[in-house]
């Protein structure tokens, strides 16, 4: 008789007070099942973390004294169902008590609600003690708002944890947003220093899933496996950023290149969302090493840094339990198209979704302007299915879990919840691409033609987009400027970018 504890893929807090004692009575379960390897299509490095990771915190907690039944993929008790393998456990080790933490994920806390009312024995549900809000205070902070806008929630939590703030009321360096000076084109003439990575050999995993038949999209080098899947590694990589990369992290924020698939930004998000390491300690570390190193590192790099931890981040998560269930579903601008094969090979002749899908494909990562404004937009753009936009993402990314995928995607990225997130559609024309990025210069495309077959497909596809779906538009103040070009442009132009448009979002191959 015992307590059962489980924990998820993605709640690996080393700091959870669930392990500050050790006890006889208390056994932890861990596996790795084809419910969740095979609930979408997942990039191979981002099983291959996963399971890494959760069978390193599995040592880690042996080695502290804890009971931990841990099922490999191919264990013979494994029955591949989180229900059942808790059903089967609680009835063979005669267990009196299950406890669980709060999953992040709609699908699973549903499975887990439902679990704990089908059982006879008591249950406990814990909160994971990873994020700086619970899932209910942002609702409660918009209760009563017609709009949901991220910069007041980002200024409630500055002044709720006292980060960045002057006598508790003012921002630090005289603004709440530095985001105008996070705008530049990276030019090549700013060292990018690269991490040497953590060159794990990985194949004893990679070799499981292929006999498991476990089905995977990317690639990956098995004996140099790089992502980090340790506490240690997390904070390995969070202490390489500060001394590395926080420098010109807000310059080069928004900024893309064909060579450089990670510029300046931190790569923690695996570690972050598996909960190796936690939002606040992130925060605290990045604002304690830029108090030593004022006089290099400015403060609208830390800021922007901030801003994405404390303010998107918690925000997204926030936006994703106030939305649930129905967010799933959502399709404001009823898309329907499928997404193009070319999303999972690379072979565009479009450089700039080339060079990142094929990043993606690659590294299981692409930076935020990569995933909005190159492979987002050109599926916003061309009217895809936001149901199969989110698989895609869901399965890519190695940071892809769904609270914080589905908002970045369906809100932000595919406007299919009618502007709740996003104020408007984060669509550009080539022109865009071409002001924050090095692709076009390399592309067998020309950006600065309009027309013609060896004009930007963006171009089109831009102006295409903006007529088809000007209701949903016109009362949106955000979007009058490009309302009122679309009404002024000659409808031969007009006529000519609308054909060229269906060409492409029909044969989207020959692209
Ligand atoms: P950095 O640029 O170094 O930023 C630091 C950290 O800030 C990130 O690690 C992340 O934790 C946080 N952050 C930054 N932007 C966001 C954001 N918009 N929402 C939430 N957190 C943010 N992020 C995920 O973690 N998982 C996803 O599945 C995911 N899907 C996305 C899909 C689309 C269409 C878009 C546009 C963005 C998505 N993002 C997602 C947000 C963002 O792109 C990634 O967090 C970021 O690219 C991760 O790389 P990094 O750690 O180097 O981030
Ligand atoms: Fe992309 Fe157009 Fe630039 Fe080519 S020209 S890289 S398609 S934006």
């Amino acid at each position: 008789m015992g307590t059962l504890r489980l924990i998820l893929g993605d709640q690996l807090n080393h700091k959870h007070s669930w392990y500050e004692e050790q006890s006889d009575e208390v056994v932890y379960f861990m596996a790795e099942m084809r419910q969740e390897t095979d609930y979408v299509t997942h990039h191979i490095q981002k099983v291959v973390a996963f399971f890494l990771t959760m069978r390193s915190f599995a040592g880690w907690l042996e080695d502290r004294g804890h009971r931990v039944i841990y099922y490999n993929l191919d264990a013979a008790e494994n029955t591949q169902s989180l229900s059942k393998n808790l059903q089967q456990l609680i009835t063979k080790e005669a267990i009196s008590c299950f406890e669980y933490q709060l999953p992040d994920e709609y699908r699973l806390d549903e499975e887990l609600s439902r679990f704990r009312e089908s059982i006879k024995i008591p249950t406990n549900a814990y909160d994971t003690e990873h994020f700086m809000t619970s899932r209910t205070e942002l609702g409660k902070f918009f209760e009563g708002k017609k709009q949901y806008t991220m910069e007041y929630f980002y200024r409630m939590m500055r002044k709720k944890y006292d980060i960045l703030m002057v006598n508790d009321k003012d921002p630090e360096g005289g603004k709440w947003n530095f985001d105008h000076s996070n705008r530049n084109k990276w030019k090549g003439d700013t060292l990018i220093p690269h991490e040497r990575g953590f060159r794990k050999d990985v194949s004893n995993i990679v070799q499981l899933l292929k006999d498991q038949k476990v089905e995977t999209m990317g690639r990956i080098n098995e004996q140099h496996f790089n992502w980090p899947t340790t506490r240690a590694d997390g904070l390995s990589v969070l202490r390489y950023f500060c001394e590395n990369l926080l420098v010109h992290f807000g310059d080069y924020q928004d900024a893309m290149d064909p060579n450089q698939p990670y510029l300046y930004h931190s790569r923690l998000s695996f570690a972050l969302n598996s909960k190796l390491i936690d939002p606040q300690e992130v925060i605290s570390y990045v604002i304690d090493h830029w108090r030593e190193n004022m006089e290099e590192i400015a403060t609208s790099q830390v800021e922007g840094f901030v801003r994405q931890i404390l303010g998107w981040r918690e925000y997204m998560r926030g936006m994703y339990w106030l939305q649930m269930p129905a967010f799933a579903k959502a399709n404001h601008l009823e898309n329907t198209n499928k997404l193009p094969d070319f999303y999972w090979t690379g072979n565009t002749k479009m450089n700039c979704l080339k060079c990142s899908i094929t990043n993606s494909l690659d590294d299981a990562y692409a930076h935020h302007i990569q995933r909005l404004m190159v492979t987002g937009n050109y599926a916003l753009l061309t009217m895809c299915d936001p149901a199969e936009v989110d698989k895609w993402y869901l399965g890519i990314y190695i940071d892809a879990i769904e609270w914080v995928e589905i908002t970045n995607t369906r809100g932000m990225s595919q406007w299919a919840d009618g502007g709740k997130i996003a104020t408007k559609p984060y669509v550009s024309s080539g022109s865009y691409i071409n002001k924050m990025s090095n692709y076009c210069k390399g592309c067998h495309y020309k950006v600065t033609k309009k027309t013609g077959e060896d004009a930007c497909p963006f171009n089109s596809l831009y102006w295409n987009f903006l007529s088809e779906k000007r209701k949903h538009f016109e009362h949106n103040n955000r979007m009058t400027m490009m309302l009122s070009l679309l009404d002024k442009m000659d409808r031969n132009t007009l006529e000519a970018h609308q054909k060229r448009a269906a060409r492409i979002i029909e044969n989207p191959e020959n692209y």
